[in-house]
């Protein structure tokens, strides 16, 4: 299997409780590398972008809110089928069906506030690296 990238965020729910480094621990410890990361202020229109395939999901208002009321950390991984290994990591969107020692099971506050976004597939998260990072930000 080769060494691929994805994108993740630890989302609000996750910096207001100072989980960023829980979160970073469980991903590492997952075999994931963090090779790029910042924690900025996503504003409603960067939020709407980055959701935009959700924006017909009754949720969508919401979701876009959540994501703005407080920082976020916007991280590429890498690692042995990122994408995969991060979603297995990640655990089930709703934190109720998510498996024991996954990040969602271990801090997800609700099927909303769920600590991470992480890529569903290899071009969506060339897309999403690109929405948040130049190249020369991503030191592997
Ligand atoms: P995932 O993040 O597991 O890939 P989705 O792409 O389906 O899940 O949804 C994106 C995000 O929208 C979820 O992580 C969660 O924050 C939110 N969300 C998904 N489904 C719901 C729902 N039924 N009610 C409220 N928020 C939801
Ligand atoms: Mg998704």
């Amino acid at each position: 299997m080769a060494v691929t990238r994805t994108f993740s965020i630890i989302k609000p729910d996750a910096t207001r409780r100072n989980l960023t480094g829980g979160v970073t621990k469980l991903l590492e410890e997952a075999g994931l590398r963090v090779v790029a990361s910042k924690r900025i202020q996503l504003s409603q229109e960067q939020a709407e972008g980055f959701y935009a395939v959700h924006k017909e999901r009754p949720f969508f208002n919401d979701l876009v809110s959540f994501m703005i009321s407080g920082p976020v950390v916007v991280q590429v991984l890498e690692g042995e089928d990122a994408v995969k290994t991060n979603r297995d990591v990640m655990g089930a969107t709703n934190p109720a069906d998510a498996a024991e020692g996954t990040i969602r099971k271990t801090f997800a506050e609700s099927i909303e506030a769920n600590s991470v976004h992480g890529s569903d597939s290899e071009e969506n998260a060339a897309i999403e690296i690109a929405y948040f990072f130049k190249p020369e930000e991503i030191v592997g």
